[in-house]
């Protein structure tokens, strides 16, 4: 079977300074992936690569089986590949209902999408909760469910989430590993990038580790979190 996204020896540079230099790896239908690795190690360079956001400087990316070179980010969206990208980007002067319904721009099944946000609202209440206030309004945390839930809103066939956990409290942090599980159950194909490593690799079914610009390990999650390099590494073990 061909894996809903494959990797091969993809290269990325920023102006003469290679970020990502030759990495392989594949995401079957309905798993989990995660890339971990330190600051600066290529991760997020990889997912806006994945998003037409970037031009890589060689290698393939396929999806579906079909090259991605050269097709612009708004039609990758189209092919079923979503972002939700570090930094979350929402638009804090929108509605959360109107951040929601921009996550399906492209599409014009109203029945789908009234049903998608309703969704979107039975997997994080308070955004529900809080519709029509401005999404400026929410916390850090609740803007990072608001990004997912709107990446979500394009029903992705893969779910690429850029360091999910990135600035939020232990409680906030738990609840979107959770929710991260909770798609995960659901079938979601999700490509995880995250620098908390015990999180993500006890999520994960594959875990690839990033350092400059390459992957220096893979293995199952399990294995990872079980690896004493990666515990030494990543998990703060002596
Ligand atoms: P982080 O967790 O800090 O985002 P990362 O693993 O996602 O780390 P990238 O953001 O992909 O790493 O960065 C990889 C390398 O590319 C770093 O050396 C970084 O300084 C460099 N880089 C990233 N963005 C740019 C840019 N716009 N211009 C030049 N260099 C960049």
């Amino acid at each position: 079977m061909t894996a809903l996204l494959e990797v091969e020896d993809l290269r990325v540079a920023y102006g003469k300074i290679e970020a990502v230099k030759g990495i392989s790896f594949t995401v079957e239908e309905g798993r989990v992936v995660t890339l971990i690795g330190t600051n600066g190690a290529g991760k997020t360079t990889t997912l806006r690569t994945l998003s037409g956001l970037l031009q890589p400087l060689g290698g393939a990316i396929r999806f579906e089986g079909k090259p991605l070179a050269g097709v612009p980010a708004h039609k990758i969206v189209a092919l079923g590949l979503a972002h939700s990208p570090e930094g979350r980007h929402i638009f804090p002067r929108l509605t959360i209902a109107e951040n929601l319904q921009l996550g399906a721009f492209l599409r014009k099944d109203a029945d789908g999408i009234a049903a998608d946000t309703q969704k979107a609202y039975d997997l994080f209440p308070i955004l529900g909760e809080r519709r029509s206030q401005a999404a400026g309004t929410l916390s850090g945390g609740e803007q990072q469910m608001l990004a997912m839930g709107r990446a979500l809103m394009s029903r992705p066939k893969l779910l690429m989430l850029d360091e999910p956990s990135m600035g939020l409290s232990p409680i906030m942090m738990q609840k979107i590993m959770q929710t991260i599980a909770e798609l995960k159950a659901q079938g979601t194909t999700i490509l995880l990038v995250e620098q908390n490593a015990q999180a993500a690799l006890s999520l994960a079914d594959q875990g690839h580790v990033m350092e400059i610009g390459k992957i220096v390990l893979s293995g199952t999650g399990s294995e990872l979190l079980h690896d004493e390099s990666v515990r030494k590494a990543y998990l703060g073990e002596d």
